[in-house]
């Protein structure tokens, strides 16, 4: 009998346990001994980092870093690099180990990491910034790298923070390293159609979904809670599918109008300004009330957690399609389906940000770009690949489209893990 290793934090609730009970539910279906769920289920590597940060007026500030490698089984590992204040160790564990079962559901060849900082990126300056990625970066060298380990953009981190960690990286080398990053700026090797990879996948397994329940047509109307790198496509790719984007929110506020917002226009006030509270062509709406609002669809697409097992029963969407990473607990996935609401999983429904990523690097390490068509060909193809996997076996297994993808996410990784063997 082996004994679970599961990581702090796993039994005591919050995002780490929910990426625990997913996996967990899965095991059972595929039938899998505890020594080869311990091994889905323990991190392959973590490293903690301190990072100290000079300031503009001279002083210090420590941070904490960390980097997350959960599973190498098929391939270099790769993830996300979040700056929020409410980063930590189990948190990183959680994403890491969603990206691992993202990249085997859509067949890329990676496994899964998670990196983050705890810092509030509002309260540093650019050049703060700058500072504290290049500090972050070189602790964790050992670690990444285009073969080893792979980082790019999430929550508080964009291409030009990527920029300067393929910058540290290839200083450390003595040669320039565009394969150590992806979501980087174009100039530097980034990929066409990387920026709005995310949403695209999205907006596409969304109207997949939609039609899945029969919702078809003009008519349809969406919320999308967050405005930033993902929500704010989402929203937009939505509305020019000719679905009414009727709310959305950001971490200061929501708004709402029954007639449509004007996506674009909202796009320029938050550019403006900084936030989408303030949008005159709307009226304001209590954030928490976004998820609850009567429309056909709704996508999370801000944090995780957000939909609860107190909320739940008054979400009136027939479709919700998780731009965000978890956010919905496991207690409120089970009210969602037993109400009947389609929920279409975090690792399929955002998974077109890692697949571009993919292709950036395959790019990267070919040095030779292609264009914007290839990319959203390629990125529709796997796409529809991974939704027709996902209801397939949802159908024949008589599982919900959640735990049918992780049982062919888990067992693509535990294949590669049994047929390599264990060494020694
Ligand atoms: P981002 O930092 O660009 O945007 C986050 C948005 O959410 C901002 O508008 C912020 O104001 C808002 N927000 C924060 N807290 C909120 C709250 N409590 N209520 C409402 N809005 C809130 O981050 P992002 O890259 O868009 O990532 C969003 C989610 O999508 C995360 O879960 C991330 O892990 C996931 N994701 C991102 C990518 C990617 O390519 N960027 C890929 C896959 C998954």
């Amino acid at each position: 009998m082996t004994t679970l290793l599961l990581p702090t934090g796993a039994d005591t609730g919050g995002v780490l346990a929910d990426a625990q009970r997913q996996l967990a539910q899965a095991v059972e279906v595929l039938g899998y001994d505890d020594g080869l769920h311990a091994m889905l289920a323990t991190p392959r590597r973590e490293l903690t980092v301190a990072v100290p940060l000079r300031r503009d007026d001279g002083s210090t500030t420590l941070f904490t870093g960390h980097r997350v490698q959960h599973n190498l089984s098929r391939g270099p590992a790769k993830g996300g690099l979040r700056y929020s204040p409410h980063v930590s160790l189990d948190e990183v564990r959680a994403l890491a180990m969603w990206m691992t079962w993202k990249c085997a559901l859509l067949d890329v060849p990676y496994g899964g990491a998670k990196g983050g900082i705890a810092l509030d990126r509002t309260q540093l300056s650019d050049a703060e910034l700058e500072r504290v990625t290049r500090r972050f970066t070189s602790e964790i060298l050992p670690l990444i790298g285009p073969e080893r380990d792979i980082p790019a953009p999430d929550i508080g981190t964009d291409e030009r923070v990527m920029a300067w960690m393929m910058d540290t990286y290839s200083v450390a080398t003595g040669y320039t390293v565009p394969g150590v990053v992806t979501g980087k700026p174009l100039n530097l090797g980034g990929s066409r159609g990387r920026a709005s990879a995310t949403s695209r996948g999205v907006v596409h397994v969304a109207l997949r979904a939609l039609e899945h329940v029969g919702l078809t047509g003009p008519g349809r109307t969406a919320a999308v809670q967050g405005f930033g790198k993902v929500g704010r496509d989402t929203a937009r790719f939505l509305t020019e599918a000719g679905v009414r984007v009727v709310a959305v929110s950001d971490q200061y506020g929501a708004l709402h109008n029954p007639r449509g917002l004007d996506v674009a226009a909202l796009a320029d006030h938050v550019d403006a300004t900084g936030r989408v509270p303030g949008f005159p062509l709307a009226d304001e709406l209590p954030p928490a009330d976004l998820l609850e609002l009567d429309v056909d669809l709704l996508v999370p697409a801000a944090v995780e957690g957000v939909i609860t097992a107190e909320n739940a029963p008054r979400v009136r969407a027939r479709v919700v399609v998780e731009g965000a990473n978890g956010p919905t607990t496991t207690e409120a996935d089970r009210v969602l389906e037993e109400r009947g609401v389609l929920v279409v999983p975090d690792i399929l429904a955002n998974a077109g940000g890692v697949v571009v990523s993919y292709f950036e690097w395959v790019q990267a390490n070919q040095a030779y770009w292609w264009n914007e068509h290839d990319v959203e060909d390629r990125l529709a193809e796997r796409m529809t690949s991974a939704w027709t996997d996902v209801t397939d076996a949802a159908r024949r297994r008589g599982l919900s489209l959640r735990a049918a993808a992780m049982c062919l996410a888990v067992e693509r990784v535990a294949d590669a893990h049994n047929l390599r063997g264990l060494y020694p």
